[in-house]
């Protein structure tokens, strides 16, 4: 066992945080305040080579693994999980390309995610399905050498951003099994047919762009085809195996940028004649807070160092999501408190607290809700 970082990822986690704190950081109370996304931000990762990194050498990508995606969503989200997200999201949905494409696709669009020249998203929930994916109604139907798509997709991060997103489609909607109906399809956003809608009003990750898509008669090349017709759930679920590591990092990220925030405050707050971070029940609250974000940390480097060696494990992954979630929104709930009961400033968004406590409830919720990722854990128990 070698619980150790390497030099290089030690530097990639250096260099992330410094970007976060050098880019983000003066952007983020404004981008949430005016629910603005940004491609600057997405733009200047790009240059500083902090986007794409699991894109092999051969497409044009670092050539690097899903723990050092992890150890650079760590840093950005210990800064501002929003605007991370311009960050994290830029190449979402195209992992499947990745996966399960053909070469020919991979020499085509890998190269343009990894140059910074185009993002990607993935479009796989609808206003009826997201727990229970499998039950999308969107079509693809198969005409000559084209899909006809028709449907609607829902909660789509970059929907408006994109170049293209890879979406679940029912290609054999007529078929008996369940999980055999679906196909992963690349649809050009610029495609006739195609409609994006901003959805604003969010609580939190107010500066990531949530949209509404909608497709009608829109036409594709068979050939954008991920994979294989019919087996896109079961790609989707591979899909989630791996990238739920990247949500755990945001978790531990946030948790960790909620505790740097909160220690600072302890120091210079000053309460019944000495600091508050002198009072023993305020330390003893701290300590809990950095022993959870310990444990969330291990758990989540090694599920993504798992996925590396190829040996991708998905209850270790559902597991590592899961306790990242609820442990950021606990340990923002617990910085809140500590600013909040002692002063009046967490309610106010002045406090970067306040907005990391509306920003952690989402990592319950996307990428699987952690109920969903429970039913995963529970699974392998029986
Ligand atoms: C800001 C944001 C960004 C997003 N980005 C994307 C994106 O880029 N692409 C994309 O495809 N989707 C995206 N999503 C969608 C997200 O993945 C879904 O919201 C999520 O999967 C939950 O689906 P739902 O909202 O339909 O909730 P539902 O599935 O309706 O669930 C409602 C509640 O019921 C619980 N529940 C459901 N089934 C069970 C069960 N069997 N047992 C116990 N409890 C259960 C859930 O845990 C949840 O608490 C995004 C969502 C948000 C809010």
């Amino acid at each position: 066992m070698d619980f150790e970082l390497t030099q290089e990822q030690r530097h990639i986690q250096e260099r992330a945080y410094r970007f976060a704190m050098e880019v983000i950081e003066p952007m983020a109370k404004e981008y949430d305040r005016e629910e603005k996304y940004s491609k600057e931000i997405w733009e200047k990762a790009c240059q500083e080579g902090l986007v794409g990194v699991i894109i092999p050498r051969e497409y044009g990508g670092a050539g690097l693994g899903f723990l050092e995606v992890v150890l650079i969503m760590e840093q950005v989200s210990r800064v501002d999980l929003g605007s991370g997200l311009a960050i994290a999201a830029a190449t979402f949905g195209s992992e499947n390309i990745l996966f399960f494409g053909t070469e020919e696709q991979k020499n085509r669009f890998l190269p343009l995610l990894a140059k910074g020249k185009a993002i990607s998203a993935g479009a796989y929930t609808e206003p009826d399905a997201g727990s229970d994916v499998a039950s999308i109604k969107t079509t693809a139907i198969r005409k000559g050498n084209k899909y006809i798509i028709n449907g609607n997709k829902m909660f789509i991060t970059h929907g408006m951003a994109c170049d293209w997103m890879v979406a679940l489609c029912l290609t054999a909607p007529e078929r008996k099994e369940r999980h055999k109906r679906h196909s992963m399809i690349l649809v050009e956003s610029d495609r006739k047919g195609v409609e994006v809608n901003k959805l604003t009003g969010k609580m939190g990750i107010r500066s990531s762009e949530t949209t509404e898509v909608s497709f009608s008669d829109v036409r594709v090349p068979c050939e954008n085809l991920i994979g294989e017709e019919g087996k896109g759930f079961h790609q989707l679920m591979h899909f989630f195996d791996c990238t739920r590591t990247m949500v755990a990092a945001q978790g531990i990220g946030l948790a960790q940028g909620a505790l740097d925030k909160t220690l600072d405050y302890v120091q210079k707050r000053r309460m019944f004649g000495r600091p508050l971070g002198l009072h023993q029940d305020v330390q003893f609250l701290l300590a809990e807070m950095a022993t959870k974000i310990e444990l969330g940390r291990n758990i989540t480097y090694k599920a993504a160092w798992k996925v590396d060696r190829g040996d991708t494990d998905p209850v270790l992954n559902a597991m590592a999501k899961y306790f990242t979630g609820e442990m950021a929104v606990w340990v923002c709930g617990q910085a809140l408190k500590i600013h909040g009961e002692f002063g009046p400033e967490a309610l106010y968004d002045d406090f970067d607290v306040q907005r990391f406590y509306r920003d952690a409830k989402i990592l319950e919720i996307y990428e699987g809700t952690k109920e969903v990722e429970k039913i995963t854990i529970s699974r392998r128990l029986f």
